[in-house]
């Protein structure tokens, strides 16, 4: 072999080195790239699962906080405000589709001599009992909802007057028969109610205020009795 022969072979053998070395450093390179694509993927799968959790915890808070906006918090009935919506929304739409809707206002008979007599907590236990006796009595369709202090609202959707009277007696007599003196010897408890079907006025405001006249007849009339 020449000179010239054995130099461009050693020539070669570096130009091939250099080149193992350069595929050794890319593979490198490539290894040490996909290693940290694949722990940047396992954060984003934690970043993801951690997002998941804590979107369930803000849908059950709203959840709670929309039941708590709606709710009374001593009977668990709905609340005034929540009522102001629904019977807007259920006159406008009995109105319109010229369908039945009972209006019922309902006010425990002399509750001021109750507390004074039992103390305030019996009374209070007296209208956790009314929320319990109101619920048991009406459909999943119908609404019921605490006014103020010992007064409830119920609204009976597709109710025509003679069944909201039935419901109405039925509730009065139940309220009437329950055993009170469980809750404390000598307790009596009863309610007046008074109701209207009438959905040929203005607005929702004036059929709460005709039930609360029809109430209001009852209290004058002795008390523990539905008008209408
Ligand atoms: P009437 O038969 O005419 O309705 O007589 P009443 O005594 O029920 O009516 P009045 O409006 O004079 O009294 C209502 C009472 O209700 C007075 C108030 O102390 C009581 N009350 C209101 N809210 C609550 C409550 O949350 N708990 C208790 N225990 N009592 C309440
Ligand atoms: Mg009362
Ligand atoms: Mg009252």
């Amino acid at each position: 072999m020449g000179k010239k022969n054995s130099e461009f072979l050693t020539i070669l053998d570096k130009v091939g080195k250099v080149r193992s070395l350069d595929r050794q450093k890319l593979l490198d390179e490539l290894a040490r790239a996909y290693q940290e694509m694949e722990d940047l993927n396992r954060s984003l799968a934690e970043a993801n699962e951690q997002k998941t959790k804590l979107l369930d915890q803000l849908k059950l808070q709203a959840s709670d906080l929309e039941q708590q906006i709606r709710e009374d918090g001593l009977t668990g009935l709905y609340n005034r405000r929540y009522l102001d919506l629904r019977i807007e929304n259920e006159f406008s739409r009995a109105k319109r589709y010229n369908r039945n809707l009972a209006v019922i206002m309902a006010d425990i008979d002399r509750f001021k001599l109750i507390n004074d007599t039992h103390s305030h907590l019996v009374g209070d236990e007296v209208l956790k009992v009314m929320a319990h006796l109101f619920r048991h009595n009406l459909r999943t369709v119908d609404f019921v909802a605490r006014y103020g202090g010992e007064e409830f609202v119920l609204l009976l959707p597709e109710t025509p007057s003679n069944g909201a009277i039935l419901v109405c007696e039925r509730i009065r007599r139940e309220i009437e028969d329950y055993k009170w003196g469980a809750l404390r010897p000598g307790l009596a408890v009863t309610m007046s109610f008074g109701l209207t079907c009438d959905i040929n006025v203005a607005d929702h405001a004036a059929m709460l205020a005709q039930a609360d006249a029809k109430l209001y007849e009852a209290k004058r009339g002795g008390r523990n009795q539905v008008r209408f």
